[in-house]
């Protein structure tokens, strides 16, 4: 495979079309907000007018747009990856790396199939740190074969790809990967609040703990930005919302209770009704500091 199509340069799809362009691609990009593409043009990207435009000129096209029913508008749309040329898509893979919901995913999978087009779920993990670095973890869901002949795309924007089953599987894994998200968040926010309340400091407190049992993406990564009451986002409060609203729905559906992930979601919700959907997923401490009546940042130690 050497001609890939990029659709959606957000905060991830940006750094990973980026190093699919390194590996060697010859890339083809759109975003629906045009000016997002230019860092990658200069770095020798192609321009297309649209999903379908791109879809007429590759072999497989990526998407990372934010929700399930924008992955719809650009595969399924009025101007949408299936409205490319027919006779040059009937090779066309459809690489999803947006996080949406499963059920959904086979659904847009079965009406693909019908046009010859395959689709494979791939959510990735590792956040913008590990997409800009082309270390995220991928898991992908569709036909193994299809898996195998992309496997090359997923290198260059990963180090631990995964097949994990038939379609649907990789965003679902997903969804046990959020679980995690969100519950090593509201750990290193409370494990922090101990630590500014017993007069710790607060860099020591990380460092050893990152190295230890506790140790967790959230702690290395959004602990420090916690510390300093820097809320600028890698991976947004109102995306965290969503990924656990697709969480919701499928334990809901398998009768589940999933009590622990349900307090964060609340506290999440919290956040976005007050304002602060766009900050960075680290703004749960907001919640954690007004419930202990402390700030983090500041706080010596
Ligand atoms: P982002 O920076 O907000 O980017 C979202 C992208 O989707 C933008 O390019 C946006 O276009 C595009 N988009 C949204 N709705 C669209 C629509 N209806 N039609 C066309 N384009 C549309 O978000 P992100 O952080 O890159 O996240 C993208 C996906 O990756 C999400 O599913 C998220 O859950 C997942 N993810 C994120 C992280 C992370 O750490 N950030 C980690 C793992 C997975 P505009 O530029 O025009 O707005």
């Amino acid at each position: 495979m050497k001609r890939i199509g990029y659709v959606g340069l957000g905060i991830m799809g940006e750094a990973m079309a980026g190093n699919l362009v390194k590996a060697g691609f010859d890339v083809t990009v759109w975003n629906r907000t045009e000016s997002k593409a230019s860092r990658l043009r200069e770095h020798g990207a192609r321009w297309a007018g649209s999903p379908a435009e791109v879809a007429e000129v590759v072999e497989a096209v990526c998407i990372n747009v934010t929700d399930t029913p924008d992955v719809e508008d650009v595969i399924f749309g009025r101007d949408g990856i299936l409205k490319g040329n027919p006779g040059d898509t009937a090779e066309l893979v459809i690489i999803d790396n947006s996080t949406i919901n499963p059920e959904a995913t086979r659904d847009f999978a079965g009406r693909l199939a019908s046009d010859g087009i395959e689709l494979l779920d791939a959510p990735v993990s590792g956040g913008d740190v590990g997409a800009m670095a082309g270390t995220l973890s991928v898991m992908v869901g569709g036909k193994e074969e299809v898996f195998d002949r992309c496997k090359s795309v997923f290198e260059a924007v990963g180090k631990t790809i995964t097949y994990c089953g038939p379609s649907g599987a990789g965003q679902a894994t997903k969804a046990c990967n959020q679980i995690l998200c969100a519950l090593n968040l509201l750990g290193t926010c409370e494990a922090m609040a101990l630590a500014v309340r017993e007069g710790l400091n607060l860099e020591k407190m990380l460092s050893v703990t990152t190295a230890g049992a506790g140790g967790s993406w959230s702690l290395a990564n959004l602990g420090p930005q916690i510390a300093t009451g820097d809320m600028n986002p890698g991976f947004m409060v109102e995306l965290l919302n969503k990924d656990l609203n697709i969480v919701h729905d499928e334990a809901k559906s398998l009768g589940l209770p999933l009590p622990g992930t349900h307090l964060v979601a609340d506290f999440l919700r919290s956040l976005e009704t007050a304002g602060f959907g766009r900050e960075g997923t680290q703004a749960l401490s907001r919640v954690i500091e007004n419930l202990g009546g402390f700030r983090y940042a500041g706080s010596g130690g």
